[in-house]
Order: C-alpha cells, then structure tokens, then sequence
C-alpha cells in the first residue's frame, strides 16, 4: 500500500494551462472555457504504488484508487462499478479475418453501462467536497447512472433528458428517487436547461467535460485494459463517442501509465471514434483536419447515447485521434441495426446501439485492411441492449 491514498495534486486546464486547487468545486476553466484535467504526482506514484499489488486487491474500480480522486476511502460511492470482462470473438474475428479482436463488455457495469464509472467516480468527489445536489442533462444512461450514485451518496439529483430518450433510462432515474424532466428537443437543448438551473439554484452541473471528474473514472477502463493485456497496450481500439469522456480518459490513462512506468513498451493503441451517420461531427471534423467540431443540426439516430451534436470536449477527442494516427468513422442506423443482430447471434452479446455502431465501423475498417490481421483489437461495448427494448 502507497503512503498516500491519492496522489491527486491538482486542476490543469486543457485550454489554456491554468491551475486550479483540487479541494475546491470547479467546473471548468473560467478564464478559457476549455475542460479542466485531474494531475497526480506521477513521480510519488511511480516510487510508492507496486502496479503487482494493485492487481492482487479486490476487484473493482476504486482498487486503483492511488490514480483517482478522492483523498477519503469513506467518500468512495461504489456500486461495484469496473473489472468488466475483456472477451475474445473468435467467431466475429474469424469472419472479419482479424485473429486476436476482443470486446471490452461493459454492460456489466452498475446501472448497465459504462456510465456508472464516471459517475461513481464524480459523485464520490461531489461528497468529499461537501455538495449536496447535482444535475445533469444527457442522452440516457449518464442520467441513470447519476441518479443511482446520488441515492446512495444521499444527494438531490435533477435530470434534463430529451423526450424521447429510451423509457428504461428514464425510469430508472425515477425509482432511486431522482427528479426527470423530459424536454424537447437533444441533449444540447438539455445542457442548456440544465446550465441556466444549476445557476439559478445552486445545482452542481455534472455534464460531460464540465466537470473534472468524470473522465478520471472512465480511465479505469484504459489502466484495466493495460493489465488485461499483461501491460503492453493493444493496437486498435474502436470506441462509440458521444461525449468521448471515455476516449479522452484512456489516452491520459495511457500517459499516466507511462510516467508510472507501468508499461512494456512506448506503444499506443490508434484511437477509433465511431459515430452515427444522423450525428457524425467528430468524423466530419477529422476529415478536414480540424481542431474543433461544428455543431451538428438535425442530430438523429437510434443509438441516443451517439447523438451529441458537439461535445464540450471536441478538442480533446480530435486531439487523442491524431495523436495515435487514429481516425473517425460513421456508420448509419440499417448497419447499426444489422451489428446489433450480428454480434447477438455469433457471440452471444446483446449490445447496446452504440456498441453495435462500433462494430458496424470495424466491419468497415476490416474491408479497408485498415487494421491488419495479426492486430489486437479492442471494440467497446458500451452497455446493454436491454436498456433500448422498450422507446417512448
Ligand atoms: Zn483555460
């Protein structure tokens, strides 16, 4: 065990550099508007935590708790979030002409989607820094998550989700006693709502990259992904972006791992973002090599969790894909559909919408030999795809 339970030191504005003090609230950088990233003393870590030790605690997220946020064990809100499987598809695999391709399942999680990492992880730093209420917009699975770490943390929870979000999300949200109010309109017309409010009355504004903390539970999936692999990174991974709080938290995992010293190799997986053809701003951006995405009208698609028209972190997603010589791909609502059968019938996984676009897309990438055949690849499975039987 390490002399410190965290190693956590600070705010980092990803914008503009600025630091923020870690026991304070923070949303994001005042001065640039830009997302606020969590630092660690990597040096300390990397002399006092034994990556060996970590592996041999009991399994869950917060057993990496030297990398996370929360100073406290007793502010940990834990549903026994992470350690999700890391399964081979033979069959798919063999199909597509790819011999070692995975799925990271993270329907397993509470709540069943890879929502409750985040918000296990922003909910126990909400509590260790004294707030009482939260609120959130979002597509579906981020809201019932939240709802469920903040009935346990014993917070008032205020959810903006569109009407037509899938019925389990919003009942879900209401049995653990959070309030849901349903809007017309997406998730940014939501962000919006949900800004004004938390303004107005004092909620704390949990939306994706305007609060630091959520990207640091996401990450646990890239230091699971390191040890699942015994320490060397694979070389794909595909990955279903809305927000891509997911996407940007396994490459700063991977940069943290480094600095730890925790890796065989300097070798970086290429970063896949994987969208709906009804809302694509990330892959639309990507082909004209910008730095940013515009806003995405007309945002439509079955896979709610994928209709995000801009993400408040555009920057950092972009970034992570050309850094790692990824790339951005979308894949429309009939091929969606047809993975989603695909991937329950030959391996016996009923993915959720987004888990199936990102299966859709490596179809795609397979018939483009943009992935070679001894390659490891990683598809992530975003959550369950019971979540989606039943549409408002
Ligand atoms: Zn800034």
């Amino acid at each position: 065990m390490s002399s410190r339970y965290s190693f956590l030191e600070g705010l980092n504005c990803s914008g503009c550099g600025k630091k923020y003090a870690a026991n304070q609230v923070h949303t994001f950088c005042t001065e640039c508007q830009s997302t606020l990233l969590v630092e660690y003393d990597l040096d300390a870590a990397r002399r006092q935590t034994d990556r060996d030790e970590v592996s041999r605690r009991h399994k869950g997220m917060w057993r990496w708790h030297e990398v996370l946020p929360v100073l406290d064990e007793r502010n940990q809100v834990t549903l026994g979030e992470g350690d999700t499987a890391l399964l081979p598809m033979s069959s798919l695999g063999s199909a597509l002409g790819l011999r070692r391709l995975y799925v990271k399942e993270e329907s397993s999680n509470p709540t069943g989607s890879f929502k409750a990492r985040g918000l296990s992880a922003a909910i126990s730093k909400a509590k260790e820094l004294g707030i009482k209420k939260v609120i959130i917009p979002t597509a579906g699975n981020a809201g019932g998550a939240m709802a469920s770490y903040a009935a346990r943390a014993g917070m008032q929870a205020l959810i903006y989700m569109p009407k037509d979000t899938p019925r389990a999300n919003i009942e879900e949200s209401r049995i653990v006693g959070a309030e849901v109010v349903l809007i017309d309109g997406l998730i940014s017309d939501a962000a919006g709502m949900a800004g004004i409010k938390a303004r107005e009355e004092g909620w704390f504004d949990v939306s994706t990259f305007k609060e630091p903390y959520r990207a640091e539970g996401k990450k646990i999936m890239g230091y699971e992904l390191a040890e699942q692999f015994d320490w060397e990174l694979p070389d794909v991974i595909v990955y279903p972006t809305g927000g891509g709080t997911g996407l940007v938290g396994m490459w700063k995992a991977f940069q943290e791992m480094e600095a730890l010293g925790w890796l065989k190799n300097r070798k970086r997986p290429r970063m896949v973002s994987v969208q709906a053809a009804g809302c694509a701003p990330i892959p639309r951006a990507f082909q004209k090599k910008a730095a940013f995405c515009d806003f995405w009208t007309n945002a439509a698609t079955i896979a709610s969790g994928l209709r995000v028209p801009k993400s408040f972190a555009d920057h950092l997603i972009l970034k992570c894909l050309y850094e790692s010589s990824g790339t951005a791909i979308a894949v429309d609502d009939e091929a969606i559909m047809k993975a989603q059968k695909e991937l329950a019938v030959a391996e016996g996984i009923f993915a959720a919408p987004e888990g199936a676009a990102a299966y859709a897309a490596l179809k795609d990438l397979a018939a483009q030999k943009w992935i070679q055949a001894d390659e490891r690849v990683v598809l992530f499975n975003t959550g369950s795809g019971l979540k989606y039987l039943d549409r408002t």
